[in-house]
């Protein structure tokens, strides 16, 4: 076998040492040798090729139990430890998570690519095979297991066809579209435009699984009438959100005039103040910062208090402008201390701000350059948790984005859209 298909060079395939007939193949990136002559391939979802000698030839693809006693301990293509078949014999059919296809081979979940994407068993139990984590076996709860629809048959042979939903939430929508409606309690009371405005303050965090941490720690936003003018209002006692009906309306309409960002002239011309057009996601960045611990909190603090230093040396506003936003000159807009004037006012503020700006991408590339530190905070909460929020929600965060990268809400381009 020395020209190799292009197919076989891409093989996800393990590596280790097979079992069987009283013999010890060894298996080198699924190729597996027999006396130094290649006998056949091996994937990570334990399906066997192009086996010849004393696998026996067969050309097509079977699982490994169809030779009996043959058994695999290795590594799979990404490192993490491996062993094939392993424990009871599970269902073989087609399995549908949060809509997304997989194939199911004697309970093993295999991606077309024959990756090893995790386990599903007789009583319909997922588990996650973690990649990012190395952990092999990541069990899924009511509040970490997407849309799930099986259709085969048991390890007994008996045809079987299975559903799964999500407790609450709409069968005809996807995760990320669900746990958005279910956040938004007025969903149902906002026009076609509000929706897909709210759908873009929310989906980054929807997708990645931090909006139902946050739903399911702190509590979730309704409209209602807040006083004193302000867009919106965190609880502190409930830390549920609520949005003015007529802000959230000014909002949306900025936001689809102007883009995420405005400058707007105040009063005190020629001072203008930034405004960071997303009332969802900054009411939504309030209940992120209690998820943050406490170590990260004080970093957020410390960057807020540099960016004051930086804002007290721009040219400042008329003496009798009392407020404490930051104001700037039109030439100063794009060198200004603060992604907007509002986030000057405190560093709960300064978080808020940052979250709403990070959900956008427009908004997001800015502030990757304008405030680099902080950008690398909102990347840690996304794609490393563990090192950023409190230590109780760090098992469930980790749980939840395996689910959600098997079931395609959380993948590579999520910031590219
Ligand atoms: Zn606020």
């Amino acid at each position: 076998m020395s020209a190799k298909t292009s197919v076989e060079k891409n093989i996800r395939g393990p590596s280790g040492f097979l079992e069987f007939g009283g013999q010890i193949l060894v298996v080198d990136f699924g190729r597996i040798y027999h006396e130094g002559a290649a006998i056949g391939l091996l994937f990570d979802d334990g399906y066997l090729q192009h086996t010849s000698g004393l696998l026996g030839n067969h050309p097509k693809l079977r699982p490994i139990e169809a030779l009996e006693g043959c058994v695999f301990r290795g590594i799979d293509s990404g490192g993490m430890e491996l062993v094939l078949p392993e424990g009871e014999r599970g269902p073989s059919g087609s399995l549908k998570f949060n809509g997304v296809l997989y194939h199911v081979i004697n309970g093993r979940i295999a991606a077309p690519d024959h990756t090893l994407v995790g386990e599903f068993d007789d009583q319909g139990q997922v588990s996650i095979r973690d990649q990012r984590n190395k952990v092999p076996r990541r069990k899924l709860d009511e509040n970490s297991q997407l849309s799930t629809v099986f259709d085969g048959k048991k390890s007994n042979g008996e045809a079987w066809k299975h559903e799964w939903v999500r407790p609450l939430v709409r069968r005809d929508k996807n995760y990320s579209d669900s746990e958005m409606i279910r956040y938004f309690m007025d969903y149902d009371k906002i026009n076609g435009t509000q929706k897909k405005y709210l759908f873009e303050n929310l989906r980054l965090w929807a997708s990645t699984g931090l909006l139902q941490v946050v739903r399911r720690s702190e509590g979730n936003c309704a409209l209602g009438n807040v006083k004193h003018g302000a867009a919106g209002q965190t609880g502190v006692r409930t830390g549920n959100v609520t949005l003015d009906r007529e802000e959230l309306d000014r909002d949306t309409e900025y936001y689809y005039k102007h883009g995420c960002f405005a400058a707007v002239y105040t009063r005190f011309k020629p001072f203008l103040e930034v405004r960071v057009n997303l009332v969802v996601a900054h009411e939504y960045g309030h209940q992120l910062e209690f998820c943050l611990s406490q170590a990260c909190q004080e970093r957020v603090k410390d960057l807020y208090h540099q960016r004051r230093q930086l804002s007290d040396k721009l040219p400042r506003p008329p003496e009798d402008y009392t407020g404490e936003a930051e104001l700037v000159l039109q030439e100063m807009v794009a060198k200004r201390a603060f992604i907007s004037g509002y986030a000057r006012c405190s560093f709960h503020e300064y978080w808020a701000e940052c979250v709403a700006a990070f959900s956008i991408k427009e908004s997001r590339d800015f502030l990757q350059t304008h405030d680099p530190q902080v950008y690398e905070i909102l990347m840690d909460v996304i794609f490393a948790p563990e090192k950023v929020l409190r230590p109780v929600l760090v098992e469930p965060i980790l749980t939840l984005q395996a689910s959600l990268r098997v079931g395609g809400e959380m993948h590579d381009k999520i910031l590219d859209e």
